[in-house]
C-alpha cells in the first residue's frame, strides 16, 4: 500500500524548537473537527515545551491513511516518543512496529491501540465510568422531567473502530439494561448492541439520519422520552432531528439528551435547555499525565500509572492511568466547567 505524504502545511503541522532539546515529541491527533482534540494537542505542546522538549503536532482530519503517514513521517523525522490518539485502533500494527525498531517510545492517548505488542502506556480517562455518567445522567433526567415512566428511549454508540466506544456502551448498559429488564425502559426500536447502534467516525451527520429513521419507523404515535447519546457531536445532530418533528415545544417536551466532552454548543445547548448533560473530561488533566509519562520514560523512571487490569488490547494488558470523567448538566457547569478555568464566561454566553 503506498501513502501519500502530507505536507505541513495541510496538515496543521506545528514543529516547536525548545530551549533544552532534551527530547523530539511526535503528537498525531485524530481530528480537528472536534473542540476537545485541539485543546488536547495545544496543552501538550505548551507543557512539552515548557519542560524544554521540541514537539510535532500533527491532526489527520479522521483520514486512516493520512494520519498513518502522519506517524511514518515522525518515525522519519527521529522523534523520541510517539503520543497516539488513533482514528482507527487497530491499523497502527505494522508503523509501530517500525517505530519500535527504531527505538521509539509509543503511548496510547485518550483512545487504546489494539493489536501491538509495542505500545508502552496508555493515558486516559476511566471510560467505563464515562458511560455509567451518562446513563446515571439519562435517567435521573427522565425521573425530573417525566416521572415515573416507563421511557421510551433509543441507545446511540461511538464509533466501533475506537475502543472507547465499547467502555462507554457497556457503562452505559450496566445502568439501564437492568431498567429494561424490569419494564421501566422501552428499546422502541430494539435497536441494542454496538453493531447496531455504533456511528462509524462520531460522525454527527450519521447520527441525525439515524434519529430521523428512528423517528418515522418507530415514534409517529409514541413519544420519546430519553435518547443515550456518547458524544456531544452526536447530540447535536440527535437534537437537530428531534427539533425537527417538534421536540422541545410547549406541547412536546425535548427527551432527555446525554453527551460527552463539553463541546461549547453542547454547553451552549445545556444553557438553552436543549441538551440534558454532557460529561466532562479535563483535556488539560490528561496532556499532564501524558508529558509526565514521557519525562519518565526518557528518564528512565517508570511512569506513573493507576491500572493494570482493564486494558488488554489483544496482544498484551497496556498499563494505564486513568484520569476521573466529571458529569455537567445545568446544575454545576458553571462550577466546574468556569470555576476550573477551562472555559470563560463569554466563551458559553
Ligand atoms: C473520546 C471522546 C470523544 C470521542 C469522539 C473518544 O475516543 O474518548 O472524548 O467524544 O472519541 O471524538
Amino acid at each position: 500500500m503506498t501513502f501519500k505524504l502530507v505536507t505541513a502545511s495541510a496538515v496543521g503541522l506545528t514543529l516547536a524548537t525548545g530551549a533544552m532539546a532534551e527530547g523530539l515529541i511526535g503528537i498525531a491527533m485524530p481530528t480537528q473537527s472536534s473542540a476537545r482534540w485541539i485543546s488536547d494537542g495545544e496543552s501538550m505542546v505548551g507543557l512539552f515545551e515548557d519542560a524544554g522538549y521540541s514537539t510535532i503536532l500533527q491532526y489527520a482530519e479522521d483520514d486512516i491513511p493520512n494520519q498513518l503517514a502522519q506517524i511514518e513521517n515522525m518515525v522519519t523525522n527521529g522523534v523520541d516518543v510517539l503520543v497516539i490518539a488513533a482514528i482507527d485502533g487497530t491499523t497502527l500494527s505494522n508503523a509501530l512496529e517500525n517505530a519500535h525498531f527504531a527505538g521509539i517510545d509509543i503511548i496510547a492517548y485518550d483512545r487504546l491501540i489494539r493489536d501491538s505488542e509495542h505500545v508502552s502506556y496508555y493515558a486516559t480517562f476511566d471510560n467505563f465510568q464515562v458511560g455509567v455518567q451518562q446513563a446515571d445522567s439519562l435517567i435521573s433526567g427522565l425521573e425530573s422531567r417525566f416521572g415515573s415512566g416507563p421511557w421510551n428511549v433509543e441507545l446511540f454508540g461511538g464509533s466501533p473502530d475506537d475502543n472507547n466506544a465499547f467502555f462507554f456502551y457497556d457503562g452505559a448498559m450496566s445502568v439501564i439494561q437492568p431498567l429494561i429488564d424490569d419494564g421501566s425502559i422501552n428499546i422502541v426500536s430494539g435497536q441494542m448492541g454496538m453493531d447496531r447502534v455504533g456511528t462509524l467516525r462520531w460522525d454527527g451527520a450519521v447520527a441525525q439520519a439515524r434519529m430521523d429513521n428512528l423517528l418515522s419507523a418507530h415514534y409517529t404515535d409514541a413519544d420519546i422520552h430519553g435518547v443515550l447519546s456518547p458524544y456531544d457531536g452526536l447530540s447535536i445532530g440527535i437534537l437537530s432531528s428531534l427539533k425537527g418533528v417538534g421536540y422541545g415545544s410547549d406541547d412536546q417536551e425535548m427527551p432527555i439528551v446525554t453527551g460527552q466532552d463539553a463541546e461549547v454548543p453542547s454547553i451552549k445547548s445545556i444553557l438553552a435547555g436543549e441538551q440534558y448533560s454532557t460529561v466532562f473530561k479535563d483535556t488539560r488533566e490528561l496532556a499532564r499525565v501524558t508529558v509526565g509519562m514521557v519525562n519518565a520514560l526518557l528518564g528512565g523512571d517508570e511512569p506513573e500509572i493507576n491500572d493494570t487490569e482493564t486494558y488488554d488490547n489483544g496482544v498484551k494488558v497496556v498499563p494505564s492511568f486513568l484520569l476521573e470523567p466529571v458529569s455537567v448538566d445545568a446544575s454545576n457547569w458553571e462550577e466546574i466547567l468556569i470555576g476550573s478555568g477551562y472555559y470563560t464566561e463569554e466563551q458559553l454566553r
